[in-house]
């Protein structure tokens, strides 16, 4: 008897599981995330499914702290006004920005503390364009700025605020330590379209040791900065005294600059952390601007052995208990996080999180997955950043390659954001989350229908994508140097099925097009890389061109329109060695 009239085509079914397809034109080839389906307005909105023995979240939200909302004319933040039902100008800009969602949505998210708009009342005078940070939300990055004693200055911090909003960054952290701190925070604040943060308890120790800091000087730099506009704080008020003797079995101790300066004030007086002692009073002058928090995590872990130890864990609980007081007083809040993780016990750390802080957006650095890369940690806190979103992280903050060993130059800037643009998209597009895959799909029928000039206007980068197709081959032909025109895979699988995408008169292209000179930014791209001398670079427009016969509007000789397979090879082989 004959197998083949019995056997069945496939053995597996394909896995149509998941939330959705993250393309809203539903035209893509797989059946989508394999995501949780979509809570918007439970505990869940996107999210990964749990591995068995992940904590589950929180039946509560920050409606269980404080029922009763404040009458219209006291309701001053966006959580108090959320929980008044009001649909604010702001929420109303954040629907705009994050198309999955209606700002009746996004009210409701803010109400029950799983999202934050961090617009400083005052910021939102000056250009601030109000955005939000959630899990209901796309995943946010954050870019992290600011002088040190000995290097930078104001001008190159703005300049690098404008630039890393160039590449992505949806907040910006100034964390400046040296030079003038005061109008460094203002210059950023006034030319700032992105909310910005900061970390109050540096500016409070210039011009005197740690020791000498007292309650008084506390509110008074809390109330300044919230005066100048700055959207959200970092406050490390869930590190207390009786943390510190956990740390003793670290490796490396604490690594948050606002933790080890709060733990030494605490060593020093015998006292407890003067900001947790504070809380109430911080909240009321964060309240009166919207003052987001960002309770900062001064106990994380600062290498893999100290990942998820009893310090950290401890440390995270009382930021449970603040993300309850700050609700209570109507101040919004998200929550920050490590660090140094090893890759499984990634979702521990962010199921973990929105457990005991009731679903506040988490806030993560990296986490790196590895200690031994430095140089490559944008690389290595990647990976770590896309499970940590994957499993509940609403921001990531990025991590440059110069991370533990300098301060970032422009060059650094650009690495972190778009290895946390790359982070923050997969997660994304795996969580389902309507549209998020809508540029890869537009991308693949560009690459599909070998054209260039799309492809590389859908890319992230387009000048880094077309100096590097252009530093082998400047010519926009049916195969790239990669593979070179035999081997193509692209143009025989175009020659050899009806590939819809390929067929798409958006997407198709005329024929071969001459590429345009490389711009500046293109020469630089390739000047850095240093794979062609200076010469080659200024000639790469023409010679290539020039080799191969082709004219403006006509095609290369080489085209395999022109040429059969073996003329177009020879041809290649002939006038540019591929
Ligand atoms: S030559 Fe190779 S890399 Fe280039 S388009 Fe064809 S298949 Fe893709």
């Amino acid at each position: 008897m004959s197998t083949n009239s019995t056997r069945k085509p496939f053995r597996l079914d394909p896995p149509l599981l998941g939330a959705g397809n993250p393309s809203s034109r539903e035209q893509g080839t797989n059946p989508g995330s394999f995501a949780l389906k979509p809570d918007i307005g439970g505990p869940l909105t996107y999210s990964s499914p749990d591995t068995p023995g992940m904590p589950a979240p929180s039946p509560l939200t920050a409606w269980d702290f404080n029922p009763a909302p404040r009458s219209a004319d006291q309701a001053v933040t966006q959580l108090e006004r959320a929980r008044l039902g009001e649909v604010t100008p702001q929420m109303r800009r954040v629907a705009e920005r994050e198309p999955h969602l209606t700002a009746e949505q996004i009210r409701d998210e803010v109400a029950a503390g799983r999202m934050i708009i961090p617009a400083n009342r005052v910021h939102l005078s000056y250009a601030l364009d109000p955005m939000c940070i959630g899990r209901a939300a796309t995943t946010k990055i954050n870019a992290n700025l600011g002088a040190s004693p000995l290097a930078s200055g104001t001008d190159e911090e703005v300049e690098k605020m404008q630039w890393s909003m160039r590449w992505g960054a949806d907040t910006i952290m100034d964390l400046s330590t040296g030079g003038d701190l005061d109008a460094c925070r203002s210059a950023i604040l006034q030319a700032s379209t992105a909310p910005i943060g900061t970390v109050p308890l540096y500016s409070m120790i210039i011009g005197r040791r740690i020791e000498d800091l007292t309650h008084k000087i506390i509110l008074e730099q809390l109330e300044h900065q919230a005066r100048q506009g700055v959207d959200y704080f970092t406050i490390h008020a869930g590190v207390l005294r009786e943390h510190l003797p956990l740390l003793k079995d670290r490796l490396i101790g604490i690594v948050s600059r606002g933790g080890s300066l709060l733990a030494k004030w605490m060593m020093h007086h015998g006292r407890q952390n003067p900001m947790y002692e504070l809380f109430d009073d911080i909240c009321d002058i964060m309240r009166a601007y919207d003052v987001s928090f960002s309770l900062g995590d001064g106990l994380r872990p600062g290498g893999l052995a100290d990942a998820s130890d009893e310090a950290q864990l401890r440390e995270l609980d009382i930021l449970g208990e603040l993300t309850e007081r700050a609700w209570a007083r109507g101040v919004q809040v998200m929550v920050e996080g490590p660090g140094h993780v090893p890759f499984d016990q990634i979702e521990y750390n962010m199921k973990l999180q929105r457990q005991l802080c009731h679903g506040a957006p988490f806030y993560v650095l990296g986490p790196l997955v590895t200690d031994i890369f430095p140089g490559y940690d944008h690389i290595t806190s990647g990976v770590g950043a896309t499970a940590a979103a994957w499993h509940g992280a609403a921001m990531l903050c990025y991590v440059t390659p110069k991370e533990h060993l300098g301060l970032p130059k422009k060059d650094d800037v650009k690495q972190g954001c778009i290895a946390y643009k790359i982070a923050a998209h997969a997660a994304d597009v795996a969580l389902g989350i309507p549209g998020a895959r809508d540029r890869d799909d537009d991308l693949t029928r560009a690459r599909a229908a070998l054209n260039w000039e799309k492809h590389f206007e859908l890319s992230f980068d387009p000048d880094t994508a077309r100096a590097f197709h252009d530093e082998d081959l400047d010519v926009d032909t049916d195969f790239c140097a990669m593979c070179g025109h035999d081997w193509c895979s692209v143009r025989i699988s175009k020659e050899i099925v009806e590939f819809a995408s390929g067929k798409d008169a958006e997407f198709a292209w005329d024929g071969p097009q001459v590429s345009a000179a490389l711009t500046s930014d293109q020469q630089e791209i390739l000047e850095k890389r240093g794979a062609l001398d200076a010469e080659a670079i200024q000639q790469l427009a023409g010679k290539t061109r020039r080799a191969m016969g082709a004219r403006r509007g006509a095609q290369a000789n080489c085209h395999s329109d022109t040429a059969d397979d073996d003329e177009a090879h020879r041809l290649q082989t002939e006038r540019i060695g591929s």
